[in-house]
């Protein structure tokens, strides 16, 4: 589904490498999780693959489906099945969350010569999804984020994501600042959307969000590089020993 191959990334402001040959192929169906302390790039992974500003790509590559990502526009790479969630939501004044949604979707099926959905099917469908996260009513026609809790945006990422169905969803420390009751509607949330034809990429600091969505194989980045990969094994290893045991065996 998504395959990262040797990809190197610099600062675009200022000389400075960030990304120092990243290899990663999450394939469809499965859940991989990226943990690794602060500072070592799991961020700016997800940015880069995103398209946001900023970066410079010096090296390697990474392909959704065999299709180059990094030669896409964002909206391309969304028409294309890519899904981001950040660690920080952004805040869009001005414009109704569900309008939001409702154009996004429509856009994604324009790009696909797809057929718009209809205002009451498309109501009727996010109604039902909004509901499994605990998203109320008021929630949906306010302005994207504005004056939303921590919790209240990481829960409308997930209600975005699962209106746009997206292929590969990658989700950067969706757990930060979520207190337990909120993280398992999030990952509720995310489970949900397993399934066979769609793979996810789950970029988290601590373990406890692994509790819940149970990864499939668990990557350790360290300074720019994935330094060790295994199963959910790892993250409890990380959960336990920290991450200096690890680093100094891969040093
Ligand atoms: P992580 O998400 O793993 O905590 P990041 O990808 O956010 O790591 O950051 C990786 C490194 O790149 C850090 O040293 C950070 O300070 C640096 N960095 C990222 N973006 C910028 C930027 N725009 N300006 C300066 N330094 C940056
Ligand atoms: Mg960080
Ligand atoms: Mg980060």
């Amino acid at each position: 589904m998504l395959e990262i191959k040797g990809l190197k990334v610099d600062l675009e402001e200022e000389e400075k490498s960030i990304l120092k040959g990243v290899d990663l192929t999450v394939e469809a169906g499965k859940v991989h999780a990226i943990m690794g302390p602060n500072g070592s790039g799991k961020s700016t992974l997800s940015y880069v693959l995103s398209g946001k500003d900023g970066y410079e790509v010096t090296g390697g590559g990474a392909t959704l489906e065999g299709a180059d990502v990094l030669e896409m526009e964002p909206e391309e790479r969304a028409a294309a099945g890519l899904f981001l969630a950040f660690q920080y939501p952004v805040e869009i004044p001005g414009v109704g969350n569900m309008t939001f949604l409702r154009t996004a979707l429509n856009a994604q099926r324009k790009a696909r010569g797809e057929e718009e959905m209809s205002a009451t099917d498309f109501l009727k469908m996010v109604r039902e999804k909004a509901k499994t996260l605990k998203i109320d009513a008021d929630m949906l026609k306010r302005p994207v984020n504005v004056g939303f809790s921590g919790g209240e945006k990481k829960r409308n990422e997930i209600l975005q994501m699962a209106v746009l169905e997206p292929k590969m969803c990658i989700l950067d420390e969706t757990d930060s600042g979520l207190d337990v009751d909120a993280m398992k509607l999030v990952a509720q949330g995310v489970n949900a959307l397993r399934d066979q034809g769609r793979g996810f990429l789950v970029i988290t600091h601590y373990q406890r969000l692994l509790d819940h969505i149970k990864p499939d194989v668990v990557h350790i980045m360290a300074d720019g590089r994935i330094v060790k990969t295994g199963g959910p094994d790892l993250a409890l290893e990380v959960e336990n020993n920290g991450y200096a045991d690890i680093l100094a065996e891969v040093a």
